[in-house]
């Protein structure tokens, strides 16, 4: 793996943090509750694949769910921000998919053990193409429609207007704990409509229309 990025060749890929129950109907469907503050688990980097690369099912698995989401870059540096600097951090966008072993996921829960088996298995991390931004530019991180299509179907519609905790918030929230450092990558949380892949599947994915776009194989 090369964690290089493509789009930002003087910077290597990093830590990856993830939101979960962060969109109202997907805690609904998930029959989850939602969190006084956000609910935070990583993916090692190794499970970043990029577009055009297949994502491998694992045999320990037989129920692997699609989450699309947008992903955030940072680019600098990042401890005890404020939520209104928050955004300062951020160089670059794209879309994402949280792939969840969801069968281990329901497993670790009733167990009380973490998730990190279910969510950072190899290419469990797909990213579409980053667009640069800015704090001070025109593109709102809070208004972005984000879809996922399986085989030409779509599978999930949302907007990141449906996010319980901004992207400021998170960013604020994860600086008050850890420290952020360019190359880190923030997965911001998946609206409802998450459902199964399987092998042989092709999976398109989008952000902001075509800002973003990710394109996938399951391997067969
Ligand atoms: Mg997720």
């Amino acid at each position: 793996m090369n964690y290089q990025i493509k789009e930002f060749p003087h910077l290597q890929f990093g830590s990856i943090y993830c939101i979960g129950r962060n969109y109202a109907k997907h805690i609904e469907e998930m029959k989850s509750e939602k969190t006084a503050d956000p609910v935070v688990f990583l993916k090692p980097r190794s499970s970043i694949i990029r577009s055009g690369s297949k994502i491998e099912l694992p045999s320990i698995s037989s129920n692997v769910h699609h989450e699309v989401e947008l992903v955030a870059l940072i680019g600098k540096e990042t401890f005890h921000v404020s939520e209104d600097k928050a955004l300062d951090s951020v160089c670059a966008l794209a879309v994402g998919l949280d792939l969840t072993a969801r069968d281990l996921q329901s497993d670790a829960k009733k167990a009380g053990l973490p998730w990190t088996l279910s969510k950072g298995l190899h290419s469990f991390a797909p990213l579409g193409n980053f667009i640069e931004y800015s704090s001070n530019g025109t593109v709102d991180v809070q208004n972005m429609d984000i879809s996922v299509h399986v085989n030409g179907l779509c599978r999930q519609s949302g907007n990141t207007s449906g996010m319980i905790f901004t992207l400021s918030e998170i960013i604020s929230y994860l600086s008050a704990h850890f420290k952020l450092n360019p190359g880190d990558l923030i997965f911001t949380g998946t609206p409802e409509g998450v459902s199964q892949i399987n092998r042989g599947d092709r999976i398109s994915a989008a952000m902001g229309g075509n800002l973003s776009t990710l394109e996938v194989d399951v391997d067969k």
